[in-house]
């Protein structure tokens, strides 16, 4: 139901925190996050209100991490439960991804995975994503076009709607996000940092430049550079800059 990303100069998961909670207002029944740290992937879930996903990261709160996604979830595919909770995961664990939307054909693409070995930890029609993307990522491969290429491959596969942040261990300096007809929002730092939220209160505690994604745009952020392209053609697509001057 709510996305926030962030890669950049500040600490992550404060920031991550702040955006969730300016998202609040749209309900939910559970709340995850992710970061990553010296080449590792920490993840925190839980079901219940945000301050219980506060509880679980504890003093994880200043992680010295620069790059990490949060979600709230309202649950669409499998009860509201921890293991539900987003964000999900492969079966390595090094890539994770958050997601707002429906997965139509999560059965029958759950099904094709777990004949070909893929371990499925939740209900959710998400985790599909997660296990999709990795069956396209080349064996030992590693950097941002390989995750791209990987992304394209698997959401040709994929009927729904999805509104998608991910990370990979093996792109750590890069956060992806997709649109499809879900709403997603780019917000760019003010000096450094890129931001992306399913709605533009998250970002602005932090900036009021902002991008809306449309259908089937993919976005490569880094910490101080972002390109957005069609999910189709892969074109390079030029998107204006809103200003947001409500306060
Ligand atoms: N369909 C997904 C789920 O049930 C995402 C729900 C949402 O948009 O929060 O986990």
């Amino acid at each position: 139901c709510g996305i926030v990303g962030y890669c950049g100069p500040k600490k992550v998961v404060p920031v991550i925190l702040e955006g969730l909670r300016r998202l609040e207002y749209r309900g939910y029944d559970s709340a995850g996050l992710v970061y990553l740290q010296d080449g590792k992937i920490v993840k925190h879930r839980a079901n219940g209100k945000l301050s219980c996903l506060e509880d679980v990261v504890g003093d994880d709160l200043v992680a010295p991490s620069h790059l990490g996604l949060g979600h709230t979830r309202w649950a669409t595919h499998g009860a509201p439960t921890m293991e539900n909770a987003h964000p999900h995961s492969d079966c390595t664990g090094e890539l994770v991804l958050v997601h707002n939307g429906i997965i139509e054909n999560y059965h029958s693409l759950r099904e094709e995975l777990r004949a070909k070995g893929h371990v499925f930890t939740s209900e959710t029609d998400t985790e599909v994503l997660a296990h999709l993307i990795e069956e396209y990522l080349e064996q030992d491969a590693h950097g941002v076009d390989v995750l791209v290429r990987a992304i394209k491959e698997a959401l040709a596969r994929v009927e729904g709607s999805y509104a998608l942040g991910v990370m990979w261990a093996k792109a750590p300096e890069t956060l992806i996000a997709v649109r499809n007809q879900s709403p997603l929002v780019l917000g760019i730092g003010e000096e450094k940092g890129m931001f992306l939220a399913s709605d533009t209160p998250a970002l602005l505690p932090y900036t009021r430049k902002v991008i809306f994604l449309d259908d089937m745009e993919i976005a490569v952020l880094t910490a101080d550079d972002y390109q957005i392209a069609s999910l189709v053609s892969g074109e390079p697509v030029d998107k204006e800059i809103t200003f947001i001057d409500w306060s």
